[in-house]
């Protein structure tokens, strides 16, 4: 499964669960340099989905966000895992651990304390002629500028977009 795929799943899900998602449209990442990064050795864009869910009874203004990165597959990049990139697959977990408590909460019919954001970054982290390379810099969704140090380390990258995504949603 790669994140194009993984991305049809969950709004296969979604629509299941009668769960509202957004899958950020491509146009609205574009200043997400490192979520887009990760993805640059792939055949696939990184893509970003979010459920939202409101509280039924409280009116509370305050909101919070999940995160939880999906890594559809991590080579490691240029540098590489060598001979540690079995189960690879599996740095989605992050993202599957979101995606299972949104299920829960529908499903359990919670409510929810404040308006809760979930966040699920997804990417591929593959070697290409594209990707990216140690020395690249990428500026964050909120401006600020980073040098890659080894391209194993792209999970970081993609919470850290997502995060800035998250920080610019809570604002309104
Ligand atoms: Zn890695």
């Amino acid at each position: 499964m790669n994140q194009k795929t993984y991305a049809e799943v969950i709004v296969k899900l979604a629509k299941q669960w009668k769960v509202p998602v957004e899958r950020v449209d491509k146009s609205k990442l574009k200043n997400y340099q490192l979520l887009n990064a990760v993805s640059q050795g792939s055949e696939h864009d990184s893509e970003l989905l979010i459920f939202t869910l409101k509280p039924k009874k409280t009116k509370a203004k305050a909101a919070t966000a999940v995160v939880g990165k999906g890594l559809c597959y991590d080579s490691g990049g240029l540098i590489g895992k060598q001979d540690h990139m079995k189960s690879m697959k599996e740095d989605m977990a992050g993202s599957a651990s979101v995606l299972a408590t949104v299920l829960n909460l529908v499903k359990g019919g919670y409510d929810v304390k404040q308006t809760t954001y979930f966040l699920l970054p997804l990417a591929e982290n593959m070697m290409g002629q594209n990707a990216m390379r140690a020395d690249d810099l990428y500026t964050t969704g909120d401006g600020k500028q980073v040098e890659i140090a080894h391209t194993d380390a792209e999970g970081r990258l993609v919470l850290a977009d997502a995060i800035c995504y998250a920080k610019r949603i809570l604002k309104t």
